[in-house]
């Protein structure tokens, strides 16, 4: 096992990584841009290490100084947390050519699972079922029509490189194809430096259904019980829960047996999450898998009352899952994702924090970095915290949801918790008969 663990990320996940560093004895050193100078990963961490300027691209996606950073501080392990490097195979792979281990699966399955076309390709070897669409890139408009010829319209346009819900297009018609293929090309070029784009068929009322895999080096594979991430506005997720509503017991079984199986296949390790669509009659179909812990993650550990960034680093240093297959899971959890943010127009809302005071209780959770006096740095992604509440049922949840978003006071920028609380107002919402669409209809009305 290594003993001193350095940490790639900010905000919430730096402090829920290090915290879980900290009880299992393990020293830290947080890296950081000079905008997150006064952020509390950085003030409580063991050590710490200026890496450069607020833009991600000098800093958090430095390689060269977070590796050094390493060296100089003699951390040998990296926890990349999510987002900025936590899915670059190449920056797995130079930790690990410097004897320092990177948190997380080997480079080659992060650089299979990252190409999304390979990653629908190798499930499907795997017997999973996939969303129809191309079998390889789609490098021309030619090739676009011949594969939609088969499939029919609508259909999605998608980047190979893709992630944090760009570089997709939906296309309703053969008469927005040419221009939807040459905006989406060129998103993907500009967002992930790779225009290659596949196609697969829209799938209009589908929800997200995702599962939790962890895996050891034993080869021992454990799938978890699904989360529902369908609350989502442009493909990004607002609201997560757990078990879904639309998924009953033998449905559950048989999906989690899939991507145990499909996980196996491919000796996966770490943790990871594959992503389906699943239409209304319950099938479902693979759509991707990310190679790291996953922003949702509160929401399971909830339920089955495991800690699942301790078992990943545990994982990393050569110990095995420390739970079974059986593990039995409990009650019901629901996550919002409260964002900086103008819930009106959905601009970011940077700046001082003046006073804040969050709520607390039995079954109610929040994972966040933030503090009274604490200023919010507009250089990166606008989520400020995440409140987790855990009950017996559904019905309990979303009631205990509502009290601590009502009981949440952050004073000094626009949160988008009075969205949350309309959400949860909503009879659709609160039947647990919603799918991907559900925002969209929502603020129209
Ligand atoms: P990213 O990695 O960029 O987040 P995903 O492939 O995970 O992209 O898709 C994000 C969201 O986009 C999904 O949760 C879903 O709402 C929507 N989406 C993606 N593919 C399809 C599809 N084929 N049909 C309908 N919606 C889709």
């Amino acid at each position: 096992m290594f003993s001193k663990v350095l940490i790639a990320n900010r905000g919430e996940i730096a402090l829920r990584i290090l915290r879980a560093c900290k009880e299992l004895g393990l020293k830290t050193v947080i890296v950081y841009s000079e905008a997150d100078k006064n952020s509390l990963p950085v003030l409580l961490a063991d050590e710490k290490v200026c890496i450069g300027p607020p833009k991600a691209s000098d800093s958090y996606l430095n390689v060269a100084s977070i590796i050094s950073a390493a060296e100089i501080t003699r951390a040998d392990a990296v926890h990349p947390g999510y987002g900025f490097l936590a899915e670059n195979p190449r920056f797995a792979e130079i930790c690990e050519n410097h004897g320092i281990k990177f948190i997380g699966p080997p480079a080659e399955i992060i650089r299979l699972m990252g190409d999304k076309q390979k990653a629908r390709q190798t499930m499907k070897n795997a017997k999973l079922p996939i969303i129809p669409g191309s079998n390889e890139v789609v490098n021309s408009l030619r090739e676009a029509k011949k594969i939609i010829s088969s499939i029919g319209y609508p259909v999605m346009l998608k980047a190979v490189a893709g992630g944090g819900g760009k570089g997709m297009r939906i296309v309703h018609s053969s008469s927005q194809l040419e221009e939807a293929f040459q905006i989406a090309q060129a998103e993907a070029e500009a967002s992930f430096g790779n225009p290659s784009l596949y196609i697969e068929k829209y799938l209009e009322d589908a929800r997200h259904i995702e599962v939790q895999v962890i895996g050891d080096s034993t080869g021992k594979v454990v799938a978890l019980a699904e989360r529902e991430c369908s609350v989502q506005r442009k493909h990004q997720k607002i609201i997560e829960e757990t078990p879904s509503p639309a998924v009953n017991e033998k449905l559950r079984k048989k999906l989690l047996k899939d991507v145990e199986q499909a996980a196996s296949a491919i000796g996966y390790q770490s943790l990871g999450t594959f992503e389906f669509l699943m239409d209304k009659d319950g099938n479902y179909y693979f759509m991707e898998a990310n190679t790291r812990v996953q922003v949702e993650h509160p929401i399971t550990e909830m339920i089955y009352d495991i800690d699942l960034v301790k078992e990943q680093i545990k994982i990393a240093g050569g110990e095995k899952i420390s739970f079974d297959k059986n593990l039995e899971k409990r009650g019901h959890s629901i996550e919002c994702r409260i964002n900086a943010e103008d819930p009106e127009n959905f601009t970011p809302s940077p700046g001082k924090i003046e006073f804040s005071a969050l709520p607390g209780g039995p079954g109610i959770r929040i994972d966040t970095a933030i503090y009274s006096g604490y200023e919010i740095p507009p250089f990166y992604d606008s989520l400020i915290a995440k409140i987790i509440v855990h009950a017996s049922n559904r019905e309990e949840a979303i009631n205990k949801m509502k009290v601590a978003l009502e009981t949440t006071t952050i004073v000094g920028i626009k949160t988008n918790i009075p969205l949350h609380l309309n959400i949860l107002a909503n009879s659709s919402f609160k039947k647990g008969d919603y799918n991907i669409r559900f925002m969209e209809n929502f603020l129209k009305k």
